[in-house]
Parts: C-alpha cells; structure tokens; sequence
C-alpha cells in the first residue's frame, strides 16, 4: 500500500482523509491516507520521518504551509511564487517536491463547479495570509479588470500586491479604505470566520451582482456567508468545493490521474 498523509497542527478535524479514500475507491488505486499532527516546533522531523518510512507524498495544512516551503528540495512555480506549499511529492531520485495546489482548486470550483468567470472582473481578496499568496498567480492568469487586496496589517498586503505588480492591475489597501466601493468577486482569505469573526469592512461593497466566497467551509454557513447574505449578494460560496478539488490536484500530482469531484463534494457536503 502507497503511504500518504497530511501534516499539520490541529489535524483532526480535516477531511483529507475521506477524500482521498473516496478519490482511491474511485480509480481503484491501493493506498492509504492518514492525519498527522506534528508539534508547532516539530514540522521538519514530522516530515522527514514520514518520507524515510516510506510515505509517498503529503499534505501540508495550517500552519506549516511556509515551512514546507523551506523544506522542499525543489518547488513548482506556483509555490514558487507563492512561498507556501501544501503539497510534497516525490522525484525519481527521492528528492522532496514542493508545489501549491490551493490557488488551481479555487479557480476550479470557482468555474467549474459555480460556474463562474473571473475574466474582466474586478475582485476584493480579503486577507493576505498564506492562501491569498497561492490564489493571487491563478487568479491573474484569468486576466480580471483588477485585483484589490485589504488586509487588516497593511504592509502585508502592499508587500504582496508588489510581488504581483507586473503581472496584473493589483493594489493593496486596508479595510478602512474600502469605503464607496463594489466588487463582482469578494473573496475572504482571511481566517476570521474560524473564531466567527465578522470583517470590518462596509455592507456596500456587495452589490446585488457580487459574488462572496469563502476560503473556509464548515457544516453551518460561515460568519463571511452569512454577512454576505445579509449584504444580498447575488451567489454565495464556502471553500469545500475549493479543498476537494485541491486534493484533486494533489492526487494527480502523486498518482498522474484526476478523480473526479463533483460526487465527493456532493457527498461532503451532505454527510
Ligand atoms: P494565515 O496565513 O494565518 O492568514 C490569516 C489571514 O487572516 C491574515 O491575512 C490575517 O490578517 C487575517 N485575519 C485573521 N483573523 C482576522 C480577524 N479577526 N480580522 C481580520 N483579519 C484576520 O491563514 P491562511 O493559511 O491564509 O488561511 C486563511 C483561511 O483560508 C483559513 O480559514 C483557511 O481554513 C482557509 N483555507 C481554505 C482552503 C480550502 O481548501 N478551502 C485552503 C487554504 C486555506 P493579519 O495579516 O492582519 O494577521
């Protein structure tokens, strides 16, 4: 049986585990999926202890995203870029590779499961963490009308709108400054809606066009969908679609197939 994994601290509540199951039964590929939990100190060993008994490749989730970065001997241009990685693969030679699958899962829930463009749109990326970098280069390569990233500490957001400045019309503001604006995309990268944290930012922003996606996703609408709701936006989505089709991606890489998602999802979401 192949070995795979992923790493992070909490773990328990993930549910990798399931979806790689599902994604196994469905291309009848021999392997099994665990969940570790590595101490904040202890990422490296973690890893390193999982790849020498044999492991195949893991998942990297919060917070060990930019560590993973460091580790990687090798990395993809998309974790490149992003300086995170959630996904450690294997090269011919045993070397660890790193890539980042989150920013490609998004845009395909976005557009394949929503069915939504992003092209000549403009959009509000909240937050400036480790998943607004993975989402930024997919996003650009959607070529929208223009990329606004707020985020509670500033100069996180004009460093990141810098990185991408050649790349795409991208500015970076705090939430204050949001005042009088309206997007046809808000997406909240920031992690507010794990403590139920409802974003400062004003009710206008939404018009009865925008779109508001959630990066996370749980059982009950989150505290950013149900504001959104509250702001009338015209569709309103939650990160699971976004974290099934970055296992998708993630499953590709190791196995050089692609499962299908959308009954996983489907199955997610009702269990
Ligand atoms: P992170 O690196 O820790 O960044 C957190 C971001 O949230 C920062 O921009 C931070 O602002 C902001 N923030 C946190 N609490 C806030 C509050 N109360 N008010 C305003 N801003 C706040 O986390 P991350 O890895 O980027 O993850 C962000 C979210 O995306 C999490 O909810 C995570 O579960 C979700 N996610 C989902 C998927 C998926 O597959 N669905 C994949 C990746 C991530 P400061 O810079 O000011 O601290």
């Amino acid at each position: 049986m192949d070995k795979y994994a992923v790493i992070g601290n909490p773990v328990s509540h993930s549910k990798s585990p399931q979806i790689h199951a599902s994604f196994a039964e469905q291309t009848g590929a021999a392997l099994e999926y665990g969940a570790i939990l590595a101490e904040k100190d202890k990422f490296r060993e973690t890893a390193e202890r999982f790849f020498a008994a044999d492991g195949k490749g893991a998942n990297v989730t919060v917070p060990f995203k930019e560590e993973a970065f460091n580790l990687a001997n090798s990395l993809s241009t998309e974790a490149g870029k992003a300086g995170a990685v959630n996904t450690l693969s294997l090269d011919a030679e045993g070397k660890l590779c790193g890539h980042n699958t989150d920013g490609i899962g998004l845009v395909t829930d976005i557009k394949t499961n929503h069915g939504g463009s992003l092209t000549n749109k403009s959009i509000l990326v909240l937050g400036a963490g480790g998943a607004a970098r993975g989402i930024l280069q997919p996003f650009l390569d959607e070529n929208p009308a223009l990329i606004c990233i707020a985020n509670r500490t500033v100069s996180k957001a004009e460093s990141l709108a810098e990185l991408y400045r050649d790349s795409g019309d991208i500015s970076a503001c705090g939430f204050d400054d949001l005042e009088g604006r309206q997007y046809d995309w808000i997406i909240n990268a920031t992690s507010a809606s794990l403590q139920g944290d409802i974003l400062p930012v004003p009710i206008e922003l939404v018009g009865e066009k925008t779109w508001c996606y959630d990066l996370m996703y749980a059982n009950e609408p989150t505290a950013f969908c149900r504001w959104s709701q509250q702001a009338g936006a015209g569709k309103i989505m939650d990160g699971l679609g976004m974290l099934v089709e970055q296992a998708a991606e993630s499953f590709l890489l190791w196995r050089g197939i692609r499962p299908q998602t959308r009954e996983v999802i489907d199955r997610l979401r009702s269990s």
